[in-house]
């Protein structure tokens, strides 16, 4: 059997066959100048230091994890505890990445980022640590995307940062990455692309879980702290797959903890109604390995090839593609992946609103759906811990029209 960290090791880049770098020629070299950066930062205790304090003292690490008390009496099945990754600056996990990389491009030199958003998080995270790190920004959104989070819009501008509006496409997500692109090729002299999931060409995938894993570090402490013992499960919601990679990560070589990854079913299993790239078993159609934004993994596309259209009622999990480690992990079974509908988060979210007290982003709210749809699996014994990659805020308009 192969090791669950050899390959990756062995060709840099690749999870089993998913990941590489399937970019045009002029990236190539600013993608490499970014991997030989990355990894010399990676081993300097003065990176390493700058980076720890600021994840402490800006952004709020440790986040705690919190025992679930009345959630899990509620469901009367496993011992829940909550990673609050929904405590931390900005509300929700994708500060940690947007640190990391807002470092590494001030290392680099370069006094402007580009980053691409779709609820508005990830630019609202770069746009923050932008101007705590004194950069230009400039953040590339869907106008379908803007026209739906204008608070984030307003936020990213307050900050300080350029917000370009992206007409092309399905005017979203994947358009917006197309733009930073684009925008990092013409100037990448002075300028890093502060990409926000494990997806794109290499290095993006590795660094970004490694920005993360401070999340399954911690909780790994945490919870032997509390319980004496490690978790039987861990839940995490995907849409690019950052937060449970990160989660994950460090929990990947003991094979008796179970990982479940929880993706978007939306209104329906067929193409265009959903953005589950990993639940064929469930019936859900239109994933097969390809190549999207620069990286080789299960993509949602049409019989010929075309990238499909994805509805989730959660922004964050609205995109056909998945990180390619992610892709590698289903197809080893070190994970299991699985989707739940809109309304099933819908539910799980207002759960935990009545019963903890935590509003959860609609995205974090289908990590808990999913435990709670493999109820009926688990024995008293089970110890899970859900990660919470993120507050409400951004959704009340959603739970207020649809609860
Ligand atoms: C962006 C976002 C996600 C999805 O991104 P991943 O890379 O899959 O973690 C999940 N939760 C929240 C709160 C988000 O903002």
């Amino acid at each position: 059997m192969s090791s669950l960290t050899q390959p990756a090791a062995a060709v840099p880049g690749r999870f089993g066959p998913y990941g590489g770098r399937y970019v045009p020629e002029t990236l190539m070299a600013p993608l490499e100048e970014l991997e030989r950066a990355y990894e010399a930062a990676k081993a300097d205790p003065v990176f390493r230091a700058e980076f720890e304090s600021l994840l402490k003292n800006f952004a709020g690490r440790p986040t705690p994890l919190q025992h679930a008390g009345r959630l899990s009496a509620h469901l009367a099945g496993p011992k829940i505890y909550l990673k609050r990754e929904d405590l931390l600056h900005t509300g929700a996990h994708k500060i940690n990445n947007a640190i990391g990389q807002g470092l590494l491009a001030v290392r680099m030199g370069k006094p402007r980022i580009v980053a691409e958003t779709g609820a508005g998080q990830h630019g609202v995270a770069s746009a923050t640590v932008a101007a705590k790190l004194g950069l230009q920004c400039t953040v590339y959104m869907g106008t379908e995307d803007m026209a739906r989070q204008a608070l984030n819009v307003a936020r990213m501008r307050m900050l300080g940062a350029e917000v370009i509006g992206v007409e092309s496409g399905s005017r979203t997500l994947k358009d917006a990455i197309n733009e930073a692109m684009r925008d990092w090729v013409t100037n990448v002299r002075t300028t890093h692309y502060l990409l926000g999931s494990v997806l794109g060409a290499h290095p993006y995938p590795t660094m970004v879980r490694d920005f993360h894993s401070i999340i399954g570090r911690e909780a790994k402490q945490q919870i032997l702290a509390a319980e004496k013992r490690l978790p039987t499960h861990l839940y995490a919601c995907v849409g690019g797959g950052s937060n449970a990679i990160g989660l994950f990560h460090e929990f990947l070589a003991d094979r008796a903890i179970k990982l479940v990854g929880i993706e978007a079913g939306g209104r329906g299993t067929h193409l265009g109604e959903h953005a589950a790239r990993l639940a064929a078993a469930q019936g859900y159609s239109g994933a097969r390995p390809g190549v999207l934004q620069g990286t080789y993994t299960y993509v949602l596309q049409t019989a010929d090839g075309q990238i499909a259209a994805t509805h989730s009622v959660s922004a964050g999990l609205d995109y056909p593609a998945i990180g390619p480690e992610h892709a590698w992990l289903a197809d080893e079974k070190r994970a299991e992946y699985s989707a739940v509908s809109d309304t099933q988060a819908l539910a799980a979210a207002k759960l935990l609103a009545r019963l903890e007290g935590i509003i959860p982003a609609l995205e974090s709210a289908h990590a808990l759906a999913g435990l709670i749809e493999r109820l009926p699996q688990f024995s008293k014994d089970d110890l899970v811990i859900v990660n919470i990659s993120g507050r409400g805020d951004k959704d009340m308009d959603t739970y207020a029209r649809l609860l």
